[in-house]
């Protein structure tokens, strides 16, 4: 496991090598979804400590507890957000990369002052405009943007997931222009089988499981 955390790691390096970015500078989000704590605890040992769950009580269930033996560990919400999870995300959580709603944005706002905590705040976009997906589409993003200021809540960045099955690229590069419009730092793209494609568009963030994990 750490081997193909290893191989990960290089092929990150050769994709930003290639795209005359600085070496090291993608994150690597983990992606732990579904993976049991006996299986994480290898990559926490290599020394890696950002993590992906897409569930707020699968990981309230697996990182308490991981999170005493390795410190410093930041963690991601990179799934859907309900409203009656909120309070256990923002409490959990160092990055929400889903907001997608006015409602969660407003619960979210409230719980980071109850809490007093800021969390990392990424929009999910969807980018292919899937009317199953969720994430807000391209082009509500700027009233979107727009009440997440109003509510106090700063954004960090954009995240998506483009469409299966066909060429990422042009999604990718749709995401990286509507952050550079709104002056966003942070472009969450990119999985296991599309990384190196995702760090050539701008990714600053990769979310890596099953080439990491295995198979889920
Ligand atoms: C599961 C998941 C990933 C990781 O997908 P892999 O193909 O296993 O790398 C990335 N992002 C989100 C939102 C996911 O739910």
């Amino acid at each position: 496991m750490t081997q193909a955390l290893e191989t990960i790691q290089n092929r990150m390096l050769e994709a930003e090598k290639e795209a005359g970015r600085s070496l090291g500078e993608v994150c690597l989000v983990a992606v732990s979804k579904t993976v049991p704590p006996l299986r994480i605890a290898p990559v926490l040992e290599a020394g890696h400590r950002v993590f992906g769950e897409n569930r707020v009580q699968e990981a309230a269930q697996k990182w308490p507890d991981l999170r005493k033996k390795y410190p410093n560990t930041h963690l991601h919400l990179i799934g859907p957000l309900q409203s009656n999870k909120v309070e256990a995300a923002v409490g959990l959580f160092d990055t929400i990369e889903t907001l997608d709603r006015e409602k969660i944005v407003r619960l979210v706002a409230e719980q980071m002052r109850l809490q007093g905590k800021v969390c990392e705040l990424f929009v999910q976009v969807n980018i292919g405009e899937e009317p199953q997906k969720s994430g807000v589409s391209p082009g509500a993003l700027a009233p979107f943007l727009e009440l997440c200021r109003d509510h106090g809540v700063s954004i960090a960045g954009l995240m998506a997931i483009p469409p299966q099955g066909v060429f990422p690229r042009p999604f990718f590069e749709g995401l990286r222009d509507l952050a550079q419009a709104f002056d966003l730092k942070k472009l969450s793209m990119g999985m296991s089988q599309d990384f190196e494609e995702a760090i050539a568009c701008g990714a600053t963030h990769v979310r890596v499981g099953s080439a990491l994990f295995g198979a889920r």
